[in-house]
This record gives structure tokens, C-alpha cells and sequence, in this order.
């Protein structure tokens, strides 16, 4: 596990999951912006439907009143009933309807003949009207007209539908025409909320907006000509085909929506805007975003922190463990890792059925060196003392640890009393041969007496009693008179059993 951390796969698993995130992160937003888009759309298409299915019933209610006149007047004697029974025969209850401006018949120089509103006829003539001179130049069935302001009803915007009168023959006599008021339109508009900056405009399929709801001018852009507009144009090429485009009025993206009144020139658009619809999920896929994002930001320093903090805190164990069994003062392993490797080496002896030397060094008089020119030169002189017992002993697996104070102890695995001899006498040779301290010029020599054991090693061999036995010798060495080597005699002279 600690392998795994502290090596090179953090980063491609740190990797791994952040891309899973972000990949989850990802898929939701995108579900929820397709929820949301789908739910603005669709209630864009349920108000087209609702609003063309509603203008296109009522057009065709007044259209069906307009054919009804036009027979009625068709019909010889007209003129010679009671003025209220032609009014019921020629206007029907549709021109009794709330936004029915009203019903007319003109002759065929566009006075008035029948008024649904008055008997006798209000006095006017429409042959300026587009509503006439259209039928005038020939049979067009139900016109749709432009919008227009009523000189009947003080200026109040209006279309009409007109249908044209014909004589016998063909001949032009005059139209029927029931005027419209735009505010019709503008009820039924008014009543459909498709969100801010979102647009229902009616407009007649020469490109004459009937009515944009909301409108820019006030006044519902009634009569502004829309036909050179790019939106405008398109839905007039490619009928019912949704597009997303930017509007003339006020520059917004939209989304169009559009359909034509079933059986009328009619054209009726819902435009979405599309930053308006989808502007809530904007600004909540901005915040999740960035939450992630921190959060993926977060894991990595996390994850990097801990890696650093893991592998410091090895080299850390790495460091105390050499620590823990090395002497400051001299660099050479200390007591404890002397007992480790004198387990190890004893095991190895006796599986073997190997010699195993022992010695111990101790420093002559130190306690003078001590006394005489201080702590600190005494530990300069242990510490080269100590190099020279290194610099003495050169096979492989000879072992050099501090025992002690000014003790040193030395393992050499296979070697006999003759070989221990010749380690021994070669280690203090050469620390009598040193010069002691370069810091301390008074103090000329410095020597050590050594303690020598060596056993041939079984298995039920104690390390201690081995030890015992250089102590001893070293005892002997001491009492001897110093800077001098003794082997303990118990094992002097037996033959090696290696190198
Ligand atoms: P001998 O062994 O020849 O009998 O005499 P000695 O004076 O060396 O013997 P003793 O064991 O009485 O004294 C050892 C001294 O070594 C005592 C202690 O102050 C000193 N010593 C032990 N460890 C250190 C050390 O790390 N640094 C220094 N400077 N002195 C130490
Ligand atoms: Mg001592
Ligand atoms: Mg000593």
C-alpha cells in the first residue's frame, strides 16, 4: 500500500477520478439542460397550438358570417323586407360578437349599403381600403386585410375579412367586410407567458405584423413590415420548420416556432429567447461547476500533501533506523546493532560449524586523557581510534561496533585463534603508531589493550559467555601492563575452521 501511494500510480488514480467526476458532473448537466430546454420548448409549442387553433376557430366563425351575407344580399328582394328582418338575415349572431368591430356591406363605390351597427347605415366609403379595391380587381375569396385604424370606431386598430359581392355575369358590386379589432388578438396574447425576453407575434404573410406581443414600439408593432427580415423569410420558405436565429426588433436569440392559420395567410411565431430560457441553468451549471471544479482542486492537494507528507515521513524511518543503530561520536555501528549482527553471525557460525572471533578494545588510561586535556579531545581521540580498528579489520563480513565508553567490540566470523591473533596485534600496532590528537600536541601516544575469544560455534552456544571470555582476556591484558593483545587461553591454538 505505502509502495503503491509513495510510487507512480497516485497521480494516474488522483487522474481517474477526477475525470470520473468531471465526466459525471458533465452528464448531469447536460440531462438537466435538455430537461430544461425540452420544457421551454414544449410549452412554446403548446401556446402555438392553443393560440392558432383559437384564431384560426374564430376567423373561420366570422368567415362563415361573411359567406352568409354575401348570399343574403345575392337574394332578390333584399331591399323590400322590414329594415330589423334584413338586419337579422344579413348579420348573424357572430356580428354581435365582443371584438367584431362590424359587419358592412359597400356598394361598389365603397359606401356603405348595411350596417350592423346602425340602421340606417352609418355614412362612409372605404374604397380607399385594401379590403375593397382588392376584391375590386377580382375575386380573392375571404381577404385578409392590412392593419388599419377605424374611422367608425375613432381610429381603433382593426383587419377585416372581406368577401367580394358579384353581379350577374361577374360584374363587380360591391364587398361584404367584417372588421376585427386587433385588441381580440391582443386578449388572447396577453394571456400566454412564455418567460422574459420571449416573443408571439401574428403577422399577415405579406410580412405586415399584426400584432408582436411583447411589442417594441407599444403599439404592438402593428403595421411594421417584417418581409425583408431574415426570420420572417425563412419561415415563409421552409413552413413549420423550427430555426434559432436573432431578431430585427431588439437583436435577441430566439429560437422560432411557427405555424400558418389553418385557412388564412396567416402566420402565427412563438420566438424563445434562448438565454432567458435557459438562464436559471446558466448560472446553476456555473455553480456546480465551479463547486466540482474546487472539489477536484481540493483532492489534489489533498492527495499530494499526504503522498509528500508519507514519503517524508519514510525517509524520516529511513534516516532513524541508520540513526538508531549508528554511534554519533564515531559513525561506526553502535551496541545495539552489534547485538543484531552478533545474533545473526552466531546462527550463521553454528549452522556452519564455524570459528567465531570476538574482540574487545579498550583505550589505555583514558581517563588521564580525560582529566589532563578534556572531554572534547577525548572524544576526538575515540573517534580516530575508532577509524583505525575500521581501517585494521578488512573482510567482508568483520564487524566493528562501539561497546561503550571507550570500548570498542569486533565480530570476525570465521577465523580461528591465529587469525584473531593477527587482527588483534594489527589494531593496536596500529593505534600506537597514530599520532593521538593533531589538536593536541602534548598528548604523544595513546594506546589499547585487547581482549580476544574465539569458539567453535553449535548451536547451543551463548554469545555472553563469548563475550565473558574477551572480557576476561582483556582483564588480563590490562593487568599485563597495557598496549598488548591476550587471548583467551581456553581456545588458543584450536585449528581454523575457515580463512
Ligand atoms: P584503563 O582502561 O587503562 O584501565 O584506564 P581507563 O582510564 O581507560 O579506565 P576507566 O574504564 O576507568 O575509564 C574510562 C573512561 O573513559 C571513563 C570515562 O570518563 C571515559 N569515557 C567513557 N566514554 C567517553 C566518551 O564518550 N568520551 C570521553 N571523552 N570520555 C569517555
Ligand atoms: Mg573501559
Ligand atoms: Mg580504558
Amino acid at each position: 500500500m505505502r509502495r503503491l501511494i509513495a510510487g507512480g500510480y497516485v497521480p494516474l488514480i488522483v487522474g481517474g477520478l477526477v475525470a470520473v467526476i468531471i465526466a459525471a458532473q458533465a452528464l448531469t448537466l447536460w440531462r438537466s439542460y435538455q430537461a430544461t430546454w425540452q420544457l421551454a420548448l414544449r410549452s412554446g409549442e403548446n401556446a402555438l397550438n392553443t393560440l392558432s387553433s383559437s384564431i384560426s376557430r374564430n376567423l373561420s366563425l366570422l368567415d362563415l358570417s361573411l359567406r352568409g351575407a354575401e348570399e343574403a344580399v345575392a337574394t332578390s328582394g333584399l331591399s323590400d323586407i322590414s329594415p330589423e328582418l334584413r338586419q337579422m338575415v344579413l348579420f348573424d349572431r357572430a356580428a354581435g360578437a365582443q371584438f367584431l368591430g362590424s359587419m358592412l356591406v359597400l356598394n361598389r363605390n365603397g359606401s356603405i349599403v348595411y350596417d350592423s351597427g346602425s340602421v340606417p347605415p352609418r355614412v362612409g366609403n372605404f374604397a380607399d381600403r385594401d379590403y375593397f379595391t382588392a376584391q375590386m380587381d377580382g375575386s380573392r375569396g375571404t381577404y385578409v386585410s392590412a392593419p388599419f385604424e377605424s374611422r367608425l370606431r375613432a381610429g381603433d386598430p382593426s383587419i377585416a375579412l372581406s368577401r367580394r359581392i358579384s353581379g350577374p355575369g361577374g360584374s363587380f358590386d360591391g364587398v361584404v367586410i367584417a372588421a376585427l379589432r386587433i385588441a381580440f388578438f391582443q386578449l388572447l396574447l396577453d394571456n400566454v407567458d412564455l418567460g422574459p425576453r420571449s416573443v408571439i407575434s401574428l403577422t399577415r404573410s405579406d410580412g405586415t405584423v399584426i400584432l408582436r406581443h411583447p411589442s417594441t414600439d407599444g403599439k404592438g408593432n402593428t403595421g411594421v413590415s417584417v418581409a425583408a427580415s431574415p426570420v420572417f423569410q425563412r419561415m415563409m420558405t421552409r413552413p413549420g420548420e423550427p430555426f434559432s436565429d436573432r431578431s430585427v426588433f431588439d437583436g435577441e436569440n430566439r429560437y422560432y416556432l411557427h405555424t400558418q392559420i389553418a385557412g388564412f395567410p396567416l402566420l402565427l411565431s412563438v420566438g424563445i429567447s434562448t438565454q432567458a430560457a435557459m438562464g436559471e441553468w446558466i448560472e446553476s451549471a456555473m455553480t456546480s461547476s465551479a463547486l466540482t471544479l474546487g472539489m477536484c482542486v481540493l483532492l489534489i492537494l489533498l492527495v499530494r500533501a499526504l503522498r509528500l507528507a508519507l514519503m517524508h515521513s519514510q525517509d524520516m524511518e529511513a534516516q532513524l533506523e541508520v540513526l538508531s543503530v549508528t554511534d554519533q561520536l564515531t559513525g561506526v555501528p553502535n551496541r545495539r546493532a552489534f547485538d543484531l549482527a552478533a545474533a545473526t553471525e552466531m546462527r550463521r557460525a553454528a549452522r556452519n560449524r564455524e570459528c567465531l572471533a570476538i574482540l574487545l578494545v579498550d583505550i589505555d588510561h583514558f581517563k588521564k586523557v580525560n582529566d589532563r586535556y578534556g572531554h572534547s579531545v577525548g572524544d576526538e581521540l575515540i573517534a580516530r581510534i575508532a577509524k583505525q580498528i575500521v581501517r585494521s579489520v578488512r573482510r567482508p563480513g568483520d564487524f566493528v561496533a562501539r561497546y561503550g565508553g571507550e570500548e570498542f567490540i569486533v565480530i570476525l566470523p570465521a577465523t580461528d585463534g591465529a587469525g584473531a591473533t593477527f587482527i588483534a596485534e594489527r589494531i593496536r600496532s596500529a593505534v600506537a603508531s597514530m599520532v593521538p590528537s593533531p589538536a593536541e600536541a602534548a598528548l604523544t601516544q595513546v594506546t589499547v589493550s585487547i581482549g580476544a575469544a574465539v569458539a567453535e560455534v553449535e548451536p547451543s552456544s551463548s554469545l555472553a559467555e563469548l563475550v565473558n571470555r574477551a572480557d576476561r582476556a582483556l582483564y588480563e591484558a590490562k593487568g599485563g601492563g597495557r598496549n598488548r593483545m591476550v587471548i583467551d587461553p581456553e581456545d588458543q591454538g584450536q585449528p581454523a575452521a575457515g580463512g
